[in-house]
């Protein structure tokens, strides 16, 4: 059985790391991008490389950002009193989009996991709490999926935090369980922000 010249094969074996893209989709999408000029497959390379040459996540924040200054740090356009705990960076612009939390976020990079054992070391609580301090954070809002890791994070960082004086709560109201926040429509997710509750 003839098989796919080598750069094909190789093609498919780096889109079958995308998540949902099984060895079916990764062929067609394969071929797919064979049939494109080379124009077009060249802006496609380039914006790949690009991604970590000019995207790299905010040392304060974890947020995404694409210049030197992070917008999302700016006290000229946030307030700094109001903290939003996210587990990804990808979760804050969902809740951006709803245009209802004007404050500042700090990124998690995870969630704990009751299948594979709390490591808690992942998360750098000491920064969390120096920034409540520093920014003289009053709100703390913890926007973390519907899911039993978004419950046993949110447990924990409940029970780190609460000793820094500040009101916790949860987006919970209006979030089915089990979801997350990638897939709950702007409406839902700003119902969730009105109607979060004291954690
Ligand atoms: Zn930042």
């Amino acid at each position: 059985m003839a098989k796919f010249p080598i750069p094909i094969q190789k093609l498919i074996m780096q889109l079958r790391k995308l998540p949902g893209v099984g060895a079916k989709t990764a062929e067609r999408y394969a071929f797919e991008l064979l049939s494109w000029n080379q124009e077009a497959t060249d802006a496609l390379s380039s914006s790949l490389k690009s991604i970590h040459v000019e995207i790299s996540p905010c040392p304060e924040c974890g947020c995404l950002k694409s210049d030197l200054s992070c917008e999302f740090c700016d006290p000229s356009k946030r307030d700094p009193t109001a903290l939003c705990i996210v587990s990804s960076a990808k979760d804050i612009y969902p809740i951006e989009e709803t245009r209802i939390f004007r404050g500042i976020y700090h990124v998690l990079g995870g969630m704990l996991s009751p299948l594979h054992g709390y490591n808690t070391d992942k998360f750098d609580i000491g920064k969390i709490k120096t920034r409540i301090q520093l920014l003289g954070v009053k709100d703390v809002v913890l926007a973390l999926d519907s899911t039993l890791e978004g419950d046993a994070t949110s447990l924990f960082l409940k029970e780190e935090i609460q000793g820094c004086g500040v009101n916790i709560s949860r987006l919970a109201f209006g979030i089915p369980l089990g979801s997350s926040l990638d897939y709950v429509d702007p409406g839902t997710l700003t119902r969730a922000f009105l109607g979060r509750h004291i954690f």
